[in-house]
């Protein structure tokens, strides 16, 4: 199926490796030129060289923490009018709640739900005069269904959520619309570290433990970042127009509810 969005700019945040780079990958197989986004220069170039070989469309790497102000105006500098918007950063730590100091809080709030605001603030108004915008945001199955010990990520992503379910009503008219990718569990650099937490804490090899986790699953497997970023693409697409406001898990079926 033909995107639609050949041509198109998209600026895809956290994007050299795991799910935000499946996205940037996905768009560029649709013909998305890239502005990409990572706290280290040198990985975020290697990434940027390889989709450049590998999809033929041009790619500018901007290495910055994008949680920061800085990182937000070096990030629209190099991409001030983009069509497409994916935001994405780290997720915040795991703990308990009483833990979590009120810095440490403020830290969470704005890397999943302050800077996706920032971004989506400052690009827009530019989207709706052209007619046409899509921005997707990553955040997690957590605002589905909260996972213990991570407070910080069900918290901040739901803000983000009920920020978003506003906004994207309120341009639905525009051209522009705004959903959110959740997803479950993912094979990313992010997952392999929880595991090797796991295989240490119950001495158990590194290779069980990731076995006993995606047979846990109802697919009984983990998502791949390719899965996810077709996803964003179709979203992202002008077949897409339509669905906007709306959260979307991506889990293999592991959300227990009906609906
Ligand atoms: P990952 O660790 O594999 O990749 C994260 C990417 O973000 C890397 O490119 C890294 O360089 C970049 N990054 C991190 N912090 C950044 C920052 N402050 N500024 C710029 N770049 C930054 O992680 P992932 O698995 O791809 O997860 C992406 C997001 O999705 C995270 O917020 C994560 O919490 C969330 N999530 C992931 C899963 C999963 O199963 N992988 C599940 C639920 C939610």
């Amino acid at each position: 199926m033909d995107m639609g969005i050949a041509g198109r700019t998209a600026l895809v945040c956290a994007a050299s490796k795991g799910l935000g780079r499946g996205c940037a990958e996905a768009l560029a197989a649709e013909g998305v030129n890239l502005v990409i986004t990572a706290r280290t220069a040198e990985t975020l170039e290697a990434t940027a060289a390889s989709i450049r070989a590998q999809y033929g469309v041009n790619v500018q790497a901007v290495a910055c923490d994008i949680t920061t102000p800085e990182g937000h105006a070096a990030a629209l500098a190099a991409c001030p009018a983009p069509d497409i918007l994916v935001n994405n950063a780290g997720g915040p730590p795991p703990g308990d709640f009483r833990s979590f100091t009120h810095e440490i809080w403020i830290k969470a709030l704005e890397g999943n739900m302050l800077t996706p605001i920032e971004l989506m603030k400052a690009t827009i108004d530019g989207m709706i005069e052209r007619g046409f915008g899509r921005i997707v945001n990553i955040t997690s199955s957590s605002v589905k269904a909260p996972i213990d010990l991570l407070g910080l990520s069900n918290g901040a992503r739901s803000g983000l959520t009920g920020f978003v379910a506003g906004v994207a009503r309120k341009v639905a008219a525009t051209g522009v619309t705004i959903n959110n990718l959740l997803p479950g569990t993912f094979d990313t650099d992010r997952i392999g570290v929880t595991l090797e937490a796991q295989a240490k804490a119950q001495n158990l090899p590194l290779d069980e433990v990731r076995k006993r986790r995606a047979e846990s699953l109802p697919a009984g497997r983990f998502g791949t970042p390719d899965e996810f970023g077709r996803a964003c693409a179709f979203l992202c697409s002008v077949h897409a127009g339509y669905i906007t406001g709306q959260n979307l898990l991506i889990d293999g079926a592991a959300y227990p509810g009906t609906y």
